[in-house]
């Protein structure tokens, strides 16, 4: 596959200019030279083949030549609701969320968490979803959504009906199928509070076992986006 560079803008056939931090990565880390073949993506479903014009460390100029709709997204919506686990733990949930196909990310803030992000943060890990989306193929963006309490999501009236809660001694996962809407969410590393998990179980969640052992936040969310992707 042609390595592959995000424009955050429309794109169509024909020259479109690179700059700042992808002409850098295009021309210094990568070493790309006028000839070269690229893929170019803005997150709109489709990618755009192109050819390198010109390229220096502080701009690029491409000559898109094609448009293609390869078929890489899920055919369902599939939510993944969680809190945001420490440091680098929060960009590998990010980059295999991405991978697997996931609609988008509810960062949680419930009664036991502990990371408070700011908004900045919240464009961190969108650059980890868009650096993930490079290597994947992936032609349409996880969407990071505003962090938001455990409360009010659990009940909120957008969800898709099938909304699972991961939760030691739930019930089996084994029964659950993909290819449908869904939401799973998963508690902070020292659990949903047991009012949390009544809320929860008020507003139509249902609980799933994921298994014998504790799973860490991450692994169980990545577990889950498996199970129903
Ligand atoms: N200290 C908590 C574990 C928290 S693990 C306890 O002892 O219950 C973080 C989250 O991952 C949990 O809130 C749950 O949503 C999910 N999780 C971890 N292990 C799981 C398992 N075996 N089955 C289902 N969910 C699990």
């Amino acid at each position: 596959m042609a390595e592959r560079f995000y424009v955050n803008s429309e794109l169509k056939p024909g020259l479109v200019v690179l700059q700042g931090a992808e002409a850098h990565h295009l021309s210094v880390v990568c070493r790309l030279r006028p000839g070269d073949a690229i893929c170019l993506f803005n997150g709109d479903g489709r990618q755009y083949p192109a050819r390198i014009e010109e390229a220096s460390r502080r701009s690029a100029t491409l000559d898109v030549f094609a448009v293609e709709s390869p078929a890489r997204e899920l055919a369902f919506r599939l939510e993944v609701a969680a809190p945001l686990p420490r440091g680098d733990r929060a960009q590998f949930l990010l980059e295999k969320l991405t991978e697997l196909g996931v609609t988008s990310f509810v960062p949680l803030q419930t009664a036991r968490s502990v990371v408070h992000p700011r908004e900045t943060k919240l464009d961190k890990l969108q650059r980890h979803v868009i650096e993930a989306s490079k290597q994947c193929g992936r032609n349409v963006l996880l969407h990071v959504r505003p962090m938001v309490e455990w409360s009010a999501f659990c009940r909120s009236a957008e969800l898709p009906e099938r909304r699972l809660l991961g939760h030691p001694g739930g019930e089996s996962k084994r029964k659950e199928t993909a290819e449908r809407d869904t939401v799973v969410a998963v508690g902070p590393e020292g659990g949903f509070t047991d009012e949390e998990v009544a809320l929860a179980r008020a507003a139509g969640w249902r609980l799933l076992d994921l298994g014998p052992r504790i799973l860490r936040v991450e692994t169980a969310a990545i577990a889950l986006a498996v199970l129903l992707g």
